[in-house]
């Protein structure tokens, strides 16, 4: 073996090892920041279904998020098609190709009254996952204070780690229909905050919000600084007779705040990776400047196809939030026979539940796996006031549903 000059990496055993010397070196070449990330619990989920299911166990998945269906086939058609284009040989703009900015500002427009300039209040992204991160990176320097409603989307507590900033956890408590009570978030909070994120229709809780609620945030937004960021991933994905609202809709929201947006849920395409960031012009600006020295450009094939999706007629994201419905009502029938009850939901891609007296959602969820076969995400993962709940996918089909419903039904016995 030859010496080993002092920082030189050598690769052994399971990783990186850092060569031995006398010398003072780093004990690792990774960088502190991501010590700092939380692990991704859908991943940790993940893995218990491998195993249950390398244990040779029928499971019902109910953990994942990953939508079910196909995209409309004009969509499929608009990509085939992008794809045989010479002009998509060629990289795209940076902030996006015009037709699909346009295409994003005419759903703005048509969907929700909102009138945005596709040249200056949108940026083109590869899924609102990567609209979260670089609005972060773009607001949060380290230390910074981001408020979030709990329970929430684990990402935005990721990607805040990764920037370095500290999160503040306002609950949305059952009681009030899981939105939050802003106006008691005491002043010095909203002084320290950079960002709020809100998430409606919400994953995992099914609230929708109400113009009020917007209103509230763009005000305290308006009086103490900080961006409102809402994560409208399940637009156009409502249960009730009003489809849900953008956070745009709001008078002088355009001031203060963005909105992220995505093809994945609305078109069932979420492998496709396309989405946009919507509103202040100074906002996606300072999110485009770190885009383009991290994420650079979104897939010209799919923001073609992306473009046929939002200038239709919207029909298909109707009849998906009409499936998703039924799935939900059928989950709901068939669980209140096992003596469980979902929360309310107005919207979304899941199912909310509280668990038994008497049980954690950690324990629940893992009896709901070992007993009945049927793997569910423990609240907590959605930070701590996702506690005393657990989170039900319906991006199966209703019978799978209602087959789960009922296997925890045979399974109870006297367990709850
Ligand atoms: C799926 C999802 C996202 C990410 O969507 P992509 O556009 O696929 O990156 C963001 N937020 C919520 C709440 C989601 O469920």
């Amino acid at each position: 073996m030859t010496d080993a000059k002092v920082g030189e990496l050598t690769t052994g055993g399971a990783g990186v090892g850092w060569a031995a010397s006398g010398r003072s070196v780093p004990p690792t070449p990774i960088a502190r920041r991501v010590a700092g990330i939380p692990a991704n619990p859908f991943a940790a989920a993940d893995a218990r279904v491998a195993a249950a299911q390398a244990a040779g166990r029928d499971v019902i998945d109910l953990s994942k998020g990953n939508p079910d269906g196909a995209p409309p086939d004009f969509m499929v058609r608009a990509a085939q098609k992008a794809a045989a284009d010479p002009a998509n040989f060629r990289y795209p703009p940076f902030h996006g190709k015009p037709a699909f900015l346009r295409a994003a500002a005419g759903w703005y427009r048509r969907e929700h009254g909102v009138d945005i300039d596709p040249a200056t209040q949108l940026l083109a992204v590869a899924g609102a996952s990567v609209g979260i991160s670089v609005v972060i990176q773009a607001l949060v320097d380290p230390g910074d204070l981001v408020v979030l409603v709990g329970p929430y989307y684990p990402q935005y507590e990721g990607s805040t780690a990764v920037a370095g900033g500290r999160v503040h956890v306002v609950p949305a408590l059952a009681e009030r229909g899981f939105l939050p009570d802003l106006d008691a978030v005491p002043a010095e909070v909203w002084d320290e905050a950079k960002l709020l994120i809100l998430n409606y229709p919400n994953n995992p809780t099914g609230a929708v919000a109400t113009p009020e609620l917007y209103a509230d945030a763009v005000r305290l937004a308006h009086e103490h600084r900080f961006v409102v960021v809402s994560d409208f991933a399940y637009a156009g994905i409502g249960f009730d007779a009003t489809p849900p609202i953008s956070l745009l809709e709001t008078p002088g929201a355009l001031d203060v705040s963005v909105e992220l947006c995505s093809l994945s849920k609305m078109y069932m395409v979420a492998g496709w990776r396309g989405g946009f960031v919507a509103g202040n012009a100074e906002v996606v600006a300072a999110a485009t400047a770190v885009h383009e020295q991290t994420s650079l450009l979104v897939t010209s094939i799919v923001q073609d196809a992306g473009a046929a999706g939002l200038d239709s007629d919207q029909s298909t994201v109707r009849e998906l939030a009409a499936r998703y419905r039924s799935r939900y009502e059928a989950l709901r029938d068939g669980l209140a026979n096992a003596g469980l009850h979902l929360a309310p939901s107005h919207g979304g891609l899941f199912a909310w539940l509280p668990v038994p007296g008497g049980w954690t959602d950690a324990d629940f969820s893992a009896w709901l796996l070992e007993h009945a076969g049927v793997a569910v995400i423990a609240g907590s993962d959605f930070g701590p006031t996702g506690a005393g709940y657990v989170r039900l996918s319906l991006l199966v089909p209703r019978e799978v549903l209602a087959s789960a419903a009922s296997r925890i039904t045979v399974a109870r016995g006297t367990a709850w």
